[in-house]
């Protein structure tokens, strides 16, 4: 096994120079060197063979002893020095101060076909950011961030990656529903990939302390090797770095709202710079249409990371982050500028994803109010957000009469469809007919556009678990069948409409489909 290794982040940025696996504050450096704990057995469950290809591995590297080796955390590759790296948080709006790689450990960077690669380990063990956490990671946390980012990267949706899945083969002990009932689960350890795991949180962590000069370090560096394109360092450069920042998270977050993706804890050090999905813990999909849904057990009181609030909380983080970035420009006018302008853009960019969704090319006045009555009917009765989108796309211009019947399987209950309720719905499919009148695409070629931004396959909540289930039982075959579905998840694929399905009733409100709390 051969990498083009190209470390950059450990060699440009400082080190803390205590190199004890300690843990403490760590001050005056963006990382801490730290190597990996060894796993008493490791095993391979999955690899992502697409993934492992464009980071320069080959297919035969993925069965050697060395792979196993090195993606588990057992050896360390020769030359490289694996390090956590220093950052802090705002968390659930408050301020956390230093958090850190407490269980992620970067083993080195690759660069191949001129692109840069960080790979690291989540779940390898403690490092000196991992306060009162152990570094360790279970079999089913590691296994839902296997499977969604992947699935996320075949949707089209920025994302880390993952390219692989290994059982550590010891036991970590766990209070999966904080309730006292701790109890040990298998070990895991998921590698991750991205060109860098930088997040807001990592400038925040300079600038509380004044470490205006490192600040300053980590800017330039982000700039040169991630944001290229605005050139020297300068006050200008500073302010279109943030606003590059600032365009490719509200990018994510629409492309989040698009597939029905709940992130579930969006706090400031869960923010990627370069608009990254990142950070899978207790995550969700819609399954009925619901802005006020979350997943995360932890946030029920507040909801603050439900899904209709994306999109204000990533323009909260964005404040964070140009707090964090003020000291560099000293001016407030041109962020407050550019945070202004997050709400404008997200309008224009929401209507245009959503028009998207309906099959719509053209814009027109009434979209907007066409589409905010969508959202009303959806909300009349519990309607499977991505089975609705889905059948949708089937709608003939010319017989409106048939909306209803053409979207039936996407109502959890057809029997709350009361005379009214459906009379609202035949007042939408009848403006909606009207609408598409306007547009120049056949049927056809309206369902092959929209069958491109609405997803026939997602990770329901439930389908995850029930690979943890199975997996947990040394069956591993499910990762296998989810992952390959998922690979294609705008295809139709015959044999695994099985996966096309409304979350059956018993996963309703059971611990891990419907709800999840931080423990991982
Ligand atoms: P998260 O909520 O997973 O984004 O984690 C928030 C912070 O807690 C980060 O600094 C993590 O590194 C740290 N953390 C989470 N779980 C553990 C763990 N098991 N051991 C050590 N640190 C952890
Ligand atoms: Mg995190």
């Amino acid at each position: 096994m051969k990498l083009n290794i190209s470390n950059t982040f450990n060699t440009q940025l400082p080190a803390d120079t205590d190199t004890s696996n300690t843990r403490r504050k760590v001050f005056d450096a963006a990382y801490a060197n730290v190597n990996p704990k060894t796993p008493t057995h490791p095993e391979l469950l999955h690899v992502s063979k697409d993934l492992a290809k464009s980071i320069g591995l080959k297919a035969e590297d993925l069965q050697s002893q060395a792979f196993l080796n090195v993606f588990s955390g057992s050896t360390i590759y020769p030359n490289t020095k694996p390090y956590a790296m220093a950052y802090a948080g705002h968390q659930f709006g408050n301020w956390a101060g230093q958090l850190g790689d407490g269980r992620a450990i970067n083993l080195f960077e690759v660069l191949h076909n001129n692109n840069r690669w960080a790979l690291q380990l989540k779940g390898a063990g403690e490092t000196p950011f991992s306060r009162q956490g152990d570094g360790l990671a279970v079999l089913r946390s590691s296994l839902r961030e296997y499977l969604c980012s992947e699935a996320m990267h075949y949707l089209g949706v920025p994302t880390t990656r993952a390219l692989s899945l290994m059982l550590s083969g010891d036991k970590v002990l766990r209070d999966m529903l904080y309730d006292g009932n701790a109890d040990y689960e298998k070990g895991a350890i998921v590698c991750r990939v991205a060109p860098t795991f930088i997040r807001f949180g990592n400038f925040e962590l300079f600038a509380s302390r004044n470490d205006i000069k490192n600040l300053k370090n980590l800017t330039d560096y982000t700039i040169s090797h991630f944001y290229p394109d605005l050139g020297e360092p300068s006050i200008s450069s500073y302010v279109e770095f943030f606003r590059a920042i600032t365009m490719r998270t509200l990018d994510m977050v629409i492309h989040w709202q698009r597939v029905g993706f709940v992130h579930g804890v969006m706090n400031t050090d869960n923010m990627s710079v370069l608009g990254l999905t990142i950070d899978y813990g207790p995550y969700g999909w819609l399954e009925g249409f619901d802005f006020g849904w979350t997943p995360n057990t932890t946030d029920i009181q507040n909801k603050r990371y439900r899904f209709g609030n994306q999109p204000n909380i990533a323009l909260w983080n964005l404040v964070q982050l140009a707090n964090a970035l003020f000291p560099l420009v000293k001016e407030a006018k041109p962020f407050e500028d550019i945070l202004n302008d997050y709400k404008t853009n997200f309008d224009i960019k929401s209507l245009h994803m959503m028009r998207s969704k309906l099959g719509l090319q053209q814009s027109h006045d009434e979209d907007k109010k066409l589409i905010e009555e969508l959202e009303t009917c959806l909300l009349l009765t519990e309607t499977d957000m991505t089975i609705f989108f889905r059948k949708l796309s089937a709608l003939k211009k010319e017989n409106n009469e048939d909306g209803l019947t053409i979207v039936n399987e996407a109502f959890y209950k057809a029997n709350d469809i009361s005379d009214s309720i459906a009379r609202q719905w035949k007042s939408w499919f009848n403006d909606y007919s009207q609408r598409l009148d306007k547009e120049q695409l056949t049927d056809n070629q309206r369902k092959v556009k929209m069958n491109a931004v609405n997803p026939k396959y997602v990770l329901r909540n439930y389908m995850a678990q029930v690979a943890i289930d199975a997996a947990n039982k040394e069956d591993y075959s499910l990762i296998n069948e989810l992952f390959d579905l998922l690979k294609h998840p705008y295809n139709e694929q015959s044999e695994n409409e099985k996966w096309f399905a409304k979350r059956p009733e018993w996963a309703r409100h059971k611990v891990g489909c419907s709800m999840l709390s931080c423990s991982s």
